[in-house]
């Protein structure tokens, strides 16, 4: 008989983005909020269909999301900020405010802030929980529609629920009540959610508790087993239903012991990136109690080796009974694009190697039936060479020294060389790069790449687009200008389809929060730069003012940690590999004139380990030196910028501090300025330019708010040391709300240059 097989998620952006069009048609008002409920439903009953025609033994439901699951949960469990009921919207409009923020007749709040969910390039709505917050779950619930709503395609799917634990520690505070004050109410409101999907018909309910995987202190401890004590009682009692706790994206090594004590009817653990999962599940695991075995990697593209699974399989079933080992999905398949089959240009020999969603479940299928055929095709796969070795990349990786991570000379010199040279104005005003994306610019792109038109034609409109952003730069006042980014779609795809050694997809788009989706393209082999790739649009946008031109190029760990990476090499390796190919970028900017050059390092901090003690051995060591190794080489008077998204760096400020750069950007304001204390603490000798106002929403902030915000820095950061800027690329807003906002950004820096 075929073991049993789980999914922990499936992607819901649609095949062809179909929820990302409806979407954004239903914000403009174009479709009504019930055409768009078709769509969601449509998408829902694919990958139902898809998972059943499989036979997938647990297939989930309640892993769809207008936006977010942990959106989704604040609502399940009615923790909803009274100022976005108070807007008096519809239910889902309710919603949607709370995701991006609302301005209009109703009222104008902003959106709750947002954050990198563990170590994914997904992001999620952070909830905030407020002391006399009503925790209840309501009959009319999306777990138990979503629930119906299988049943009636005559499928049965287990609800999938972020478990309390996970919520709490992730949620924010606002007043007295903490984590541990909410429990109990926390207990009820699941208690209730699950009773209504028992009477429904359920057998299983599942509970995400990701936050496991983290370093788990002795008071977490108690919190996740007192909530799952009772919870665990009160439903086996009051519900019949099984329970089912899923981890994922590591290992959960502090509570193990907890977690096989407590009762559960399934333990999902990770495989793929627990380091400890499998030492954890053959020293002891609970009899009668399913294994969740997370084997497929459910963050990258590359096929599963067959055989390599099943030795572990093989190995886990000497400790544990066969019948109760489920062959799983490492993580949910949200983080991987639906299926090759939408792929017509990648060769076969290539797209071979590759599994996205669709293709994941049928190896799991595969897996759990062990059918010779498919093992035999599967092993045919991991003979022979796979990627594309390059030999003179890896000389020059051989070749490179001490002194290649170094710039000389130190900071404190630059800085004042390069003061001179420039003679900015106090409070130098900037922008992160692009600028919004219009359809024109999408369609000039597009056609050129379809070949509809020529070349130059598509570099003429670019250059029209650059000269007229130039043209309203100047105009707004800003000191520092860009070329706007009309030549970019996803700044990692842009790199990745010039840089050799990687191929670029046609169709492997990847929700990266609400509408917003990226194609990470794929490293296939050694990475160098065979030709400029970013000089002919600086070069252009110089000539085309007085004012200074920032280059724009995105760094190696962004490039690395957005891109879906080898798995026959280090990261390190990969990392170091794309540093040289973009130093060599960054060099030939500085030979063209070019005299600000920004790195983006927007995903530096996504892929810091989730468990502390891994920080810098696993990551930072290599890290912060690639940056360092993509500019160590340029003149003292060039200045190095960097960008970061999210401010999220309290932590690792040091080694912030250490990419050397002579000034970064980030994200702040949706984070509340809280990395300022930290910047002053640890006497931060980069410049700043923490962002004034959040780009992640249409609201237009206003002068006084923008001036509030920078009177707050200046408490914080030196004069000298403090530039102006939005918090991240103006890509995906309109030129309107574009335009009026950085109007009272150069407003709120003069007023603040005559106050000095
Ligand atoms: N330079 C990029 C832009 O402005 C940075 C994007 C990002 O940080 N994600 O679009
Ligand atoms: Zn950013």
């Amino acid at each position: 008989m075929a073991a049993k097989t789980s999914v922990i998620g499936f992607p819901r952006i649609g095949k062809n983005r179909e929820l990302k069009f409806a979407s954004e048609k239903y914000f403009k008002a174009e479709i009504s909020a019930e055409e768009l409920e078709k769509t969601a439903e449509e998408l829902r009953a694919y990958g139902w269909k898809k998972m059943s025609e499989a036979g997938i033994t647990f297939i989930p439901s309640n892993d769809f999301s207008f936006y977010d699951n942990m959106l989704d949960t604040a609502f399940l469990l009615g923790a909803i900020p009274e100022r976005y009921k108070a807007l008096g919207l519809s239910p889902l409009e309710t919603y949607f405010a709370a995701a991006h923020g609302y301005q209009g007749g109703a009222g104008d709040v902003k959106a709750l802030p947002m954050k990198k969910w563990f170590n994914t390039n997904y992001h999620y709505i952070v909830p905030e929980l407020t002391d006399d917050m009503n925790i209840t779950v309501s009959e009319d619930n999306k777990a138990l529609s979503e629930f119906n709503e299988a049943k009636s395609l005559g499928i049965k799917t287990v609800s999938s629920v972020i478990g309390p634990y996970t919520f709490l520690h992730l949620a924010t505070y606002t007043g007295e009540k903490k984590a541990e004050d909410f429990a109990a109410d926390f207990v009820n409101a699941y208690v209730q959610l699950t009773k209504y999907l028992s009477a429904a018909g359920a057998e299983w309910i599942s509970f995400a508790e990701p936050a496991l995987v983290f370093d788990v202190t002795d008071d977490e401890k108690s919190l996740f087993v007192s909530i799952y004590k009772k919870l665990i009682a009160k439903l086996h009692s009051d519900a019949k239903i099984k329970i089912s706790l899923q981890t994922y994206f590591g290992d959960i090594r502090d509570v193990y012991k907890e977690v096989c004590q407590l009762g559960f009817d399934a333990i999902g653990l990770d495989f793929v990136e627990g380091k400890k999962s499998f030492e954890l599940a053959e020293s002891s695991f609970p009899e009668n109690t399913l294994l969740l075995a997370g084997l497929v990697n459910g963050k990258n593209i590359w096929r599963a080796d067959y055989q390599k699974k099943n030795e572990v399989l093989a190995k886990l079933s000497e400790k544990i009974e066969k019948d109760n080992i489920v062959i799983g999905t490492s993580c949910s398949l949200l983080h991987v694009p639906y299926t090759t089959s939408s792929e017509e240009k990648l060769e076969q020999n290539i797209l071979e190697h590759f599994a996205y969603a669709e293709e994941k479940i049928i190896e799991l299928k595969e897996l759990a039936s062990g059918d010779t055929s498919a093992f035999e095709a599967n092993k045919k796969l991991f003979t022979g060479q796979r990627v594309e070795k390059d030999e003179s990349v890896q000389k020059a990786l051989s070749e490179i020294t001490e002194a290649d991570f170094v710039r000389k000379p130190d900071f404190a010199e630059r800085e004042k060389i390069q003061h001179e040279a420039f003679k900015l104005p106090l409070f130098p005003t900037t922008t992160i790069g692009s600028f919004p994306q219009t359809k024109e610019v999408r369609a000039n792109r597009a056609a050129y790449k379809k070949g509809s038109i020529t070349r130059e034609e598509y570099v003429k409109f670019n250059q029209k687009k650059i000269t007229e952003c130039i043209k309203l730069q100047e105009e707004l006042g800003l000191d520092v200008l860009v070329h706007g980014e009309f030549e970019r779609n996803d700044m990692v795809e842009y790199f990745g389809s010039q840089l050799k050694g990687y191929i670029f997809t046609q169709n492997a788009w990847v929700q990266s929060y609400g509408t917003r989706c990226v194609k990470p393209p794929v490293i296939w082999g050694d990475v160098s730069r065979n030709k400029p790739m970013t000089v002919e649009w600086s070069v252009y946008a110089q000539s085309q003012t007085k004012k200074i031109m920032k280059g724009m190029l995105t760094g190696p760990v962004t490039i690395l940690n957005w891109s879906f990476p080898r798995e026959d090499i280090s990261l390190k390796e990969q990392t170091h590999q794309i540093a040289l190919a973009i130093r060599e970028e960054v060099l030939d900017l500085e030979k063209n004139g070019i005299k600000i050059i920004q790195i983006d390092e927007a995903a530096l901090r996504e892929k810091l380990p989730l468990r502390h003690s891994d920080w810098h051995t696993e990551y930072l060591d290599w890290a912060i030196p690639a940056f360092r190794l993509v500019h160590s080489k340029v003149q003292p008077q060039t200045q190095i910028h960097t960008h970061m998204c999210y401010s999220e760096f309290n932590d690792i400020i040091r080694d912030i501090d250490a990419m050397d750069a002579d000034v970064i950007t980030f994200e702040a304001s949706r984070a509340d300025l809280k990395i300022l204390d930290a910047l002053k603490e640890a006497n931060f000798r980069t410049e700043v330019g923490p962002g004034v106002y959040d780009i992640h929403s249409a609201r237009v902030p206003s002068v006084e708010e923008i001036t509030e915000a920078l009177k707050k820095m200046l408490g914080k950061v030196q004069k000298e040391k403090l530039w102006v800027n939005p918090d991240c690329g103006l890509k995906t807003r309109g030129e309107e709300e574009t335009v009026a906002s950085l109007k009272n950004l150069v407003a709120a820096a003069k007023a603040l240059r005559a106050e000095a």
